[in-house]
């Protein structure tokens, strides 16, 4: 005689759910993600439980980018341990890393057959990096080019994680990265340019002071916001274009213009009306640059970042109000959009690849 069986259990969907979430809860295993921003001089990491971040300021190292990918990818991953020890986590609990690096690179983390910017070593060419360091690592990881991971930190500080804002971010450093998230997602686009803001075009000629200039980007382009915009411009067309008016100038003694487009953010910073109107030619071309985005994207918010602005707050106000006197006339209806400055600059890269990892888990 065969017994009956037992009529399954089957709890309420309510009790259900809450024992999902206590066992989700339970502080041990917690459940992390990482994020690794890999620059060409440095890398820095960073960890999230999804509420806060467990490294409050930066945990960097010198980049060894330019060794290659053997040797890059052994220092990401002795880097990524020396931060978990020091700041109680193990990578058991790391569900996710988030990887940024320079692009060009395609959604998926293969680099550019030209290598990416800053790497300078031949093995980068074609580098399917995103699967290398899941390889080295034994565990997945998602990649986000640096611009759009900075994009995703600001965007997270001024809206949070559930909304349906658009915000366009400019990140000004060696060379002008950025991005643009619409409807809360970070456009990357099939091939992986999306976001590439330091080579669209802007009209130059209306920037005072280089209406007779020819400002040419790294990538070819003349008259792209890289060009102006940027502490390469400063060395190869702002300087070039300004110096000339300010015979017996500090900057005049600098026979290397890389060392002296160094020096422009601290004496602007301090008043100096050369390096004031080298920055105030930035910040036009940036609202220049804002007002395409304006009339293309509508957005709630313009974010502005980078090595740059990493001023005292005098300057930063000073530059926003530049920008708003380079935007040419808008609509009333479009006037409100506030410009605002990235939140925790030297660690956006970081936060915003962690935030990318954290948006692959399915159950965040
Ligand atoms: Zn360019």
């Amino acid at each position: 005689m065969e017994l009956a069986q037992p009529p399954a259990i089957i709890p309420p969907l309510a009790s259900l759910k809450k024992h999902l979430e206590s066992i989700t809860m339970q502080p041990n295993p917690r459940k992390l993600v990482a994020g690794v921003d890999l620059g060409g001089t440095a890398v820095n990491y960073t960890f999230f439980d999804g509420s806060n971040f467990l490294i409050e300021g930066l945990c960097e190292h010198p980049s060894l980018a330019r060794q290659g990918p053997e040797v890059c990818l052994g220092q990401m991953a002795d880097g990524l341990k020396l931060a978990a020890d020091r700041h109680n986590v193990s990578l058991s609990e790391v569900a996710v890393v988030g990887l940024g690096t320079p692009g060009p690179a395609s959604a998926n983390g293969i680099l550019s057959t030209r290598g990416s910017t800053n790497f300078v070593h031949a093995a980068w060419s074609g580098f399917d990096i995103r699967g290398a360091l899941a390889q080295k690592l034994g565990v997945p990881v998602v990649y986000i080019n640096d611009g759009n991971a900075g994009a995703l930190w600001g965007h997270y500080v001024l809206f949070g994680r559930e909304n349906q804002a658009t915000s366009i971010s400019a990140i000004i450093g060696t060379g002008l990265g950025g991005g643009v998230i619409v409807d809360n997602q970070v456009l990357k686009g099939p091939h992986g340019f999306a976001g590439e803001l330091g080579h669209v075009l802007i009209p130059w000629q209306r920037i005072p002071g280089l209406e007779n200039s020819r400002p040419v980007c790294n990538c070819g382009r003349l008259g792209d916001l890289e060009s102006v915009c940027s502490l390469t411009a400063l060395e190869k067309s702002l300087l070039p274009a300004f110096l000339p008016k300010y015979p017996g100038h500090e900057l005049t003694k600098q026979s290397d213009l890389r060392k002296a487009a160094r020096l422009v953010r601290s004496l602007a910073e301090k008043g100096d009306p050369l390096a004031r109107e080298l920055f105030a030619a930035q910040a036009h071309a940036l609202g220049l640059f804002f007002d395409q985005m304006i009339n293309t994207f509508d957005p709630d918010a313009l974010i502005v970042g980078g090595g740059a602005i990493e001023t005292g707050p005098e300057f930063q106000q000073w530059f926003i109000s530049e920008i708003r006197s380079g935007l040419p006339p808008q609509w009333q209806e479009q006037g409100g959009i506030p410009i605002h400055i990235m939140p925790n600059g030297d660690t956006a890269g970081a936060r915003g690849a962690a935030l990318e990892a954290l948006r692959s888990l399915p159950s965040r």
